[in-house]
């Protein structure tokens, strides 16, 4: 009897474990998936992840647009469903228009992506596209898919240090690939519900778009994350995003497309190292 107990107590804790990991919520109105890292897990994938992006990368040594990022991600990130998570922005010296976001919370822009944003909603749509792929959790969705969710369940119950080390070496190169067009539609569709959120003028997104459509290849070849040809075209997103934002009206009163702080601290971004830079 007592040897059944013993037995039985494994299968038991693991059903547990799987019904207590299994049910995130993922999106705008308490969306939920089927998510096997917990959110401790993923916040140490996020952490790993950080040390080898700061490794690797110059951060802009600039504490007036380091403040600033994390300042204005904050104010988006508090109007998510993921408002208890600790995320970390951070400014990257370098003339690559992108950004990106690992899970656990860790967003990075590029100076060459700053360049592009002439007013702060451009730069907020970017913001609220990249904490959109923490919130839906993306980048754990890919990992459960790419590595099978067994082997992402048998790190995430076996010893802590292995299980993040192994995780976070998978999803670095995850989050560079690129996600799915579908994944990258979901992320422009929760970033104008949360840049409405906060404040700005969801706008700013279509702004932001159509720079990629003058910028010389048809504003086909991505930014945000990728380069890959799975991203969605950028005239199809411009479409989708302005039925969304028609679909809100009436917007509320007062929502923000400039600021002042932003205008100052554009004067203060480095010259690109080549005038002709491309993503
Ligand atoms: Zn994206």
């Amino acid at each position: 009897m007592r040897r059944l107990i013993r037995m039985a107590a494994p299968a038991t804790l693991l059903a547990v474990i799987i019904l207590a990991m299994s049910c995130a919520t993922t999106g705008p109105g308490g969306q939920k998936s089927f998510i096997l890292v917990s959110t401790e897990q993923e916040i140490s994938i996020g952490q790993q992840m950080d040390q080898q992006v700061r490794g690797s990368e110059k951060i802009l040594a600039d504490t007036a647009w380091q403040n600033y990022v994390n300042d204005v991600g904050r104010k988006i990130v508090s109007t998510t469903e993921r408002s208890d998570l600790p995320f970390q922005f951070a400014v990257i010296e370098s003339d690559q228009v992108n950004a990106f976001a690992t899970p656990g919370g860790y967003v990075y822009f590029y100076t060459g992506i700053l360049r592009t944003c002439d007013k702060e909603a451009e730069l907020v749509a970017v913001m609220a596209h990249e904490i959109s792929h923490v919130v839906a959790r993306h980048g754990v969705k890919r990992l459960q898919t790419v590595m099978g969710a067994e082997i992402v369940l048998s790190l995430a119950l076996g010893g802590k240090s292995e299980m993040t080390q192994s995780l976070a070496e998978t999803a670095l190169g995850i989050v560079m690939q690129g996600y799915s067009r579908s994944q990258e539609n979901e992320a422009d569709n929760f970033g104008v519900t949360y840049m409405t959120r906060s404040g700005y003028d969801p706008n700013g997104t279509i702004l932001m778009f159509e720079k990629l459509v003058q910028s010389g290849d048809g504003g086909t070849a991505g930014i945000f994350e990728s380069l890959t040809s799975s991203h969605p075209d950028t005239q199809d997103r411009i479409n989708k995003t302005k039925a969304e934002i028609a679909a809100m009206k009436p917007l509320p009163a007062g929502l923000s497309m400039d600021s002042q702080r932003y205008q100052q601290l554009r004067k203060r971004l480095p010259a690109a190292a080549k005038a002709s830079a491309t993503p």
